[in-house]
């Protein structure tokens, strides 16, 4: 079967590859699911190994399968399988356990091991093929009725990870009840942590450069929040203009100027999210003392937030749906440049290197359609 796979270490090797179709028995224990992949969404992630800045192929193989966002039909199941059936829609976790205590518990996502193991970006194949096999574990059921948003459960596992650790971490202040949330960043993670924070019944500040209208723009606006043009308007002014600095920050702008730039805009006992991946080397200068001494003073936290596990899945696919009752229609406007089929790599890559196609249209989020479903 076909595959789309890159070479690690070597820039711009995307390419067309042959796998073998994989087998329900492949995993032990009657424990196995056969997904037919119908959709798989790509992001700076993928874009990143492309440009060897990232990733690492599983031994023995000079190539990696690419793909982490995965939406498709399950085929068959092992005799031990329950929770889910031929044909129903899944989505399946990332993140594959190594074995610190966090591992065995099930939250691989905070593994303690350096070397993790991710499907589709480091040491693992990734879903960008026809077929994929994989435990019951890791298979995460969808509702029918979400089917048009297919591939932004993953993004959304992340997001919800991100607000829900930030949620755990604030249990230090005995109340805490945030008022006001900046997102730094406008891309998918960006949206959909505005739409769980709104749904959370936070006043949102949501961050990006362009000035509005964009697209972007007006799915925040339409999710409720506030949209800041850093192009527009001193960044500073947030501040003024929100009436005060905040009490949660998600950065999810992959930009370490950004990220460390937001801890200037945190209020007292606030926590400050980062989500971003960034592959690069960037230096960037930060006014240390002033910064270190707003943080002593006010009690305040930074939190890094890396994937997700099974739980925060579901707990995204729940706001997936309640957003979808609260703002009909809104999120899936994000699904903006559907890809035909595997052979189509070359314009997949295209469109996350130019953030926009031919039109001019923005790139929000580009995926393949693998097959129809
Ligand atoms: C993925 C995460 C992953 C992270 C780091 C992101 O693009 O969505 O699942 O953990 O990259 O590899
Ligand atoms: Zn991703």
């Amino acid at each position: 079967m076909k595959a789309i796979a890159v070479r690690p270490g070597t820039a711009n090797s995307v390419h067309l590859t042959d796998l073998p179709r994989p087998n329900v028995n492949d995993i032990p224990g009657g424990r196995g699911v056969l997904v037919k992949v119908l959709k798989v969404g790509v992001d700076a992630t993928d874009r990143e190994i492309n440009e060897a800045k990232y990733g690492n192929p599983p031994p023995g193989y000079d190539f990696l399968v690419l793909g982490h966002e995965s939406f498709g039909v399950v085929e068959e199941v092992g005799p031990n399988v329950t929770h889910v059936r031929p044909g129903e829609y899944v989505t399946a976790t990332v993140r594959r356990p190594g074995k610190s205590i966090y591992d065995l518990i099930g939250t691989c996502d905070m593994t303690s091991e350096e070397v993790y193991f991710e499907r589709g970006i480091n040491l693992l194949h990734g879903f960008l093929t026809e077929y994929y096999v994989d435990d019951a574990e890791f298979i995460v059921k969808m509702p029918t009725g979400l089917k048009h948003l297919h591939v932004l459960v993953e993004p959304m596992s992340c997001a919800a990870k991100a607000v829900e650790q930030a949620f755990e971490v604030q249990r230090r202040m005995k109340v805490w009840r945030p008022r006001t949330a900046f997102v730094m960043g406008a891309g998918q993670i960006g949206l959909l942590s505005t739409l769980i924070l709104r749904l959370r019944g936070l006043d949102v500040y949501t961050v990006a450069r362009s000035p509005a209208p964009t697209l972007s723009s007006e799915i925040a606006t339409a999710l409720g929040s506030h949209y800041f043009s850093s192009r527009e308007r001193p960044i500073a002014e947030l501040c003024k203009q929100a009436g005060g600095k905040a009490d949660l920050i998600v950065d999810a702008t992959g930009s370490s100027s950004m990220a460390f730039g937001a801890m200037e805009m945190l209020g007292h006992n606030g926590v400050l999210v980062w989500t971003g991946i960034t592959g690069g080397n960037q230096q960037v200068q930060v006014p240390g003392d002033k910064v270190n001494l707003d943080w002593v003073l006010g009690n305040k936290l930074l939190l890094g937030s890396v994937n997700a596990n099974r739980t925060h899945f579901e707990s995204g696919i729940r706001d997936l749906a309640l957003g979808e009752v609260t703002y009909p229609g809104v999120v899936q406007r994000i699904l903006t440049h559907p890809v035909q089929g595997l052979e189509s790599y070359a314009q997949m890559m295209q469109l996350l290197v130019d953030g926009k196609s031919a039109d001019g249209k923005t790139a929000l989020k580009v995926y393949m359609e693998v097959a129809d479903g």
